[in-house]
């Protein structure tokens, strides 16, 4: 299925959640469990990231061929292709064409956290150069990364949309975006790029609040705003109020969700961290209120 044609269709929002590839046996349970509960939601898709420098290279396909072959489930999957060989690329390429997957979201990726990683030196500078490469090679339906702040390395706003519409350019068919906590972020953004040009579907990235150590780190890595609202939600807590963090985290997503359902979004992304118990209240919540 190439599933920008539900995009296009634009009947109906599509539900999508993000999974990574477990590391521990004790990951892995939880993480079968995760996938039951969301299946349940019956989304339109799940994605599967790939770890920096192809850490995940095996553990990506075989979850992408558990959710596509045993679940049943339509699939994208990430690919990075920071630092790699690009024999290292047709390699994994090859291997998901012959999973039966049609659609990608091509992205740079970062440096990995193994010190000893040497980036290859005929591997791809950027997210544009691993499109054109895939374009070239392949008939996979290619999405590609937005970013409603920005990129955290971008000189400027306008500089990150040329490099956008750049990967458009170059084949990429729709855009996931990096969670925000401020619709006004995805709603600027949107105004955008829609100004320079591109008519791409944008699915909007939400991410629950699990807890504050997790939000607090990878906000400083992606460079996401915490609101005051979200500040002044959590000091409320006790500190060792878990489900009432949770709780929170909950209804700030079906807020931040609803307003994007009701402003027209194409599609929810929710980046689930390999857990279930948010995205269900999240979207049940949805559901009763007839919002999805
Ligand atoms: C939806 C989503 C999914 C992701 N999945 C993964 C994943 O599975 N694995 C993983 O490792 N990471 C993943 N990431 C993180 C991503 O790899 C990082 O954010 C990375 O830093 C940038 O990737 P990109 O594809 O946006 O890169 P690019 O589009 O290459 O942009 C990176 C930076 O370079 C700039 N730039 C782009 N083109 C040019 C150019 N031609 N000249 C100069 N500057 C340029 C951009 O403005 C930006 O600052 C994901 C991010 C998102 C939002």
């Amino acid at each position: 299925m190439n599933i920008t044609n539900s995009w296009k269709t634009g009947e109906r929002p599509t539900l999508s959640f993000e999974l990574y590839p477990a590391r521990t046996e004790k990951a892995a349970q939880n993480l079968e469990k995760a996938i039951d509960n969301l299946a349940n939601l019956e989304p339109d898709f799940v994605s599967v990231t790939f770890g920096a420098g192809g850490s995940t290279r095996e553990g990506s396909r075989q979850l992408l061929e558990k959710l596509k072959l045993d679940m049943g489930l339509q699939v994208i999957a990430y690919f990075a292709c920071f630092g790699l060989n690009p024999e290292d690329i047709v390699e994994v390429l090859d291997g998901y064409k012959d999973l039966g997957i049609e659609t990608i979201l091509a992205v740079r990726g970062d440096t990995p956290h193994d010190e000893s990683f040497v980036p290859h030196p005929e591997s791809l500078t950027h997210a544009s150069d691993l499109v054109t490469f895939i374009k070239s090679r392949y008939d996979f339906c290619i999405g590609v990364a937005g970013y409603p702040e920005g990129h955290i390395d971008s000189p400027n706003l306008e500089k990150d949309i040329e490099y956008l519409k750049y990967k458009l350019d170059q084949g990429a068919e729709y855009i996931i975006t990096n969670y925000f906590y401020d619709n006004n972020f995805f709603f600027d953004f949107v105004e955008r790029v829609r100004k320079a040009g591109i008519d791409a579907p944008i699915i909007a990235g939400v991410m629950p609040i699990f807890s504050v150590k997790m939000m607090e780190r990878l906000a400083t890595l992606c460079g996401a705003t915490i609101t005051t609202e979200i500040r002044t939600g959590i000091a409320s807590l006790a500190p060792d109020d878990k489900e009432g963090l949770l709780s929170f985290g909950i209804d700030y997503a079906y807020r931040q969700c609803a307003g994007l359902l009701q402003a027209g979004v194409p599609g929810l992304h929710i980046y689930t961290m390999d857990r279930s118990k948010s995205a269900v209240g999240i979207i049940s919540k949805l559901r009763n209120e007839g919002l999805l």
